[in-house]
């Protein structure tokens, strides 16, 4: 092995074993890391995390069963071909049903070390195939959002997906079905101004950075600077953009809570046929 290889062997083994956490700067072992969920024992910074190292504490053990799918997305413009990147890269959503601390839901989680989780026209399938699941079976849904928002790439075809996604959360509005949110650093453009603030139940993580634009651009256009904590989760818990801030450690209590309390509630939620029977038995009499 050459010196470089050895050099960078090394490299990507110390990377391998300790994090540095980008809130503080300090260097915490990997894995010490990854049993505080991805929380800064340091600073409390709330690392991303990939939807399946979420799933594994947020849904109670062994339940949450993501669904298959064979969907890739095609690259209409050519602009993935042309700048040599993969045409059907990984989705950054993966959707399915489980139980948080005993309540039953739909969630679709999204994974922003998948092309930064864009919204494209597959996510946006995806985040509806959630939708429906919570219809057929009566089922809060659940959304896990962490997106740069619409994924430029596939043009208005990605925009497009904003109205979609936007007719289910409507469905689920009409049908009685409670969705609830949970806000993850970043959720910007596209997927804040449609699904993710569509919620009946904003919850967000601590430091989470959510905007339509982030604070580069925003900064740009409007020719002033913003103070750090612009766009922030906790900034937008005081303006009442965001009903809760949940730190990592209580999210499955917090949840589990909000589920328990909605499968108590006095509503009951209807499965789809039954609205559509209501519809149409409304129409008649109207
Ligand atoms: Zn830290």
């Amino acid at each position: 092995m050459s010196a470089d290889a050895e050099i960078l062997r090394r490299r990507e083994t110390a990377s391998n074993i300790w994090k540095k956490c980008t809130g503080c700067g300090v260097r915490v072992e990997a894995e010490a890391l990854a049993a505080n969920l991805g929380v800064c024992p340091s600073c409390g910074h709330h690392r991303r995390l990939a939807p399946l190292e979420r799933a594994s504490w947020l849904f109670d053990p062994g339940t949450f069963r993501p669904r298959r799918h064979r969907l890739r997305s095609t690259d209409p413009l050519g602009f993935r071909v042309r700048s040599g990147e993969d045409p059907a890269p990984e989705e950054p959503v993966i959707y399915g049903t489980g139980s948080i601390d005993g309540g039953r839901c739909a969630a679709a989680l999204m994974d922003f070390f998948q092309a930064g989780g864009t919204l494209g026209a597959v996510a946006g399938e995806l985040i509806c195939r959630a939708g429906e699941l919570s219809l057929s079976e009566g089922i809060p849904l659940l959304l896990v959002t962490a997106s740069g928002g619409a994924r430029v790439q596939e043009g208005a075809v990605a925009l497009l997906q904003m109205a979609k996604t936007m007719v289910t959360m409507n469905e689920l509005h009409e049908a009685g079905i409670p969705v609830i949110a949970l806000l993850c650093d970043p959720t910007s453009g596209g997927v804040a101004a449609s699904f993710a603030y569509a919620a009946d139940f904003i919850l967000a993580e601590p430091g989470a950075l959510v905007c339509f634009s982030g604070p580069r651009v925003a900064e740009q256009a409007a020719g002033i600077r913003f103070p750090e904590e612009f766009a922030r989760a906790e900034r937008l818990l005081e303006r009442g953009l965001v009903d809760m801030v949940v730190p990592r450690h209580e999210q499955r209590r917090v949840i589990g809570d909000l589920l328990a309390f909605l499968e108590g509630s006095e509503r009951r939620f209807m499965r789809r046929e039954d609205s559509r029977v209501r519809e149409s038995a409304e129409w008649e009499q109207g």
